[in-house]
């Protein structure tokens, strides 16, 4: 074995907070070497915990398996491994606690603990090659506007009650539209022709989806044309977050604006955020699709950094932290 590859950090992580299973392997210079993702999609309605954490059960070692294949590495070579302990569905977080805790036993590797809101940041970073972004990150379960400031990532505004990912994909669910439901009505929403009035709620840098959301159901309930109803929920949806991240981004006076997380992907939010960010003379950067969705690998690399700045966490100390907030985390590596 040549010695430089013995002292490369190489770090396994997985993901397991809600819907997805994913593992990956991460260098600690920044090489992404496997990124396998298995996604829970249920039969209807929405993520049932325990049938989710099932699905993790049943797919998690084929995933890991795959994902040391991919990375072309035996599992003695890591140095550590990571997993997401919050924030996230209690059921889900501790099916992937409990194969990190056994891999780590097995091999003989230490523990590392990582924010699910922390990674989806970094990989942002890592792939778009930004020093100090501020950060809109949109999900299924989280809607954070955040920027680095004295040792951690602070919240400049969030979601008071449902995501925003959540609010749409609840919509289209209703509406018939399937899964996931932000495409889904990003596509009706380009044939919308009238704009319908719908509650529009920023309390400061805050921002509440769930008025919205019970008005947009109580339209189509009522027969409003789908196309219209959709272009008048993404564009307000939309707006909300763009003027929270628009005088935050004047507030903190941050050079590029970052979007990531799984509705990241939407094509009329990078729009949105892209008009903001010019206005602000920032740049503008968006997460490639592959790590916008929750995935193993944001969480491999973010435990690559917690890991070579020595944050380990014991066994018996590894707990799940369904509620751990993204302004709690100490991140002593920027
Ligand atoms: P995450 O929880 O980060 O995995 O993201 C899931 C969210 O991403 C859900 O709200 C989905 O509706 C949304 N999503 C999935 N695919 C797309 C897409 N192509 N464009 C916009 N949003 C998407
Ligand atoms: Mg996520």
């Amino acid at each position: 074995m040549a010695s430089s590859s013995k002292v490369k950090v190489l770090v396994l992580g997985i993901e397991s907070t809600a819907h997805t299973f994913g593992c990956g392997v991460a260098a600690g210079n920044g090489e992404l070497l496997s990124n396998v993702n298995s996604e829970y999609i249920p039969p209807k309605g929405g993520i049932h915990p325990r049938e989710a954490a099932q699905h993790h059960t049943q797919v998690a070692v084929g995933v890991v398996k795959e994902a040391l294949r991919r990375a072309g590495i035996v599992p003695q070579l890591l140095s550590a491994i990571a997993f997401s302990a919050g924030p996230g569905l209690g059921p889900c977080l501790r099916t992937g606690a409990t194969v990190a805790r056994a891999l780590a036993l097995a091999l003989n590797k230490p523990l590392v603990l990582v924010n699910h809101c922390v990674a989806h940041i970094e990989i942002g970073r890592l792939v778009c090659d930004l020093e100090d972004p501020l950060v809109v990150y949109v999900s299924g379960g989280n809607t954070i506007v955040s920027a680095f400031a004295e040792g951690r990532y602070r919240v400049f505004g969030e979601t008071l009650d449902v995501a925003l990912g959540n609010c749409l994909d609840t919509f289209a669910r209703e509406a018939g539209l399937g899964h996931p439901g932000v495409p889904k009505v990003e596509e009706l929403a380009r044939r919308g022709r009238v704009f319908i009035d719908l509650p529009y709620i920023v309390k400061g840098q805050d921002v509440s989806y769930s008025g919205l959301l019970t008005a947009a159901l109580r339209k189509l309930h009522e027969g409003v044309r789908l196309e219209d109803l959709c272009f008048s929920l993404l564009e307000t949806a939309f707006t909300m977050l763009a003027e929270v991240a628009e005088r935050a981004l004047a507030h903190t006076g941050k050079k590029s604006l970052l979007l990531t997380g799984g509705v990241a992907r939407s094509r009329r939010l990078q729009e949105i955020l892209r008009a903001v960010a010019e206005e602000h003379d920032a740049s503008f950067h968006v997460v490639p699709p592959e790590y916008a969705g929750d995935n193993g690998i944001m969480i491999a690399w973010t435990g690559a950094l917690a890991y070579s700045h020595g944050l380990t966490a014991p066994i018996e100390a590894s707990f799940v932290k369904p509620r751990w907030r993204l302004d709690e985390v100490d991140v002593p590596w920027r």
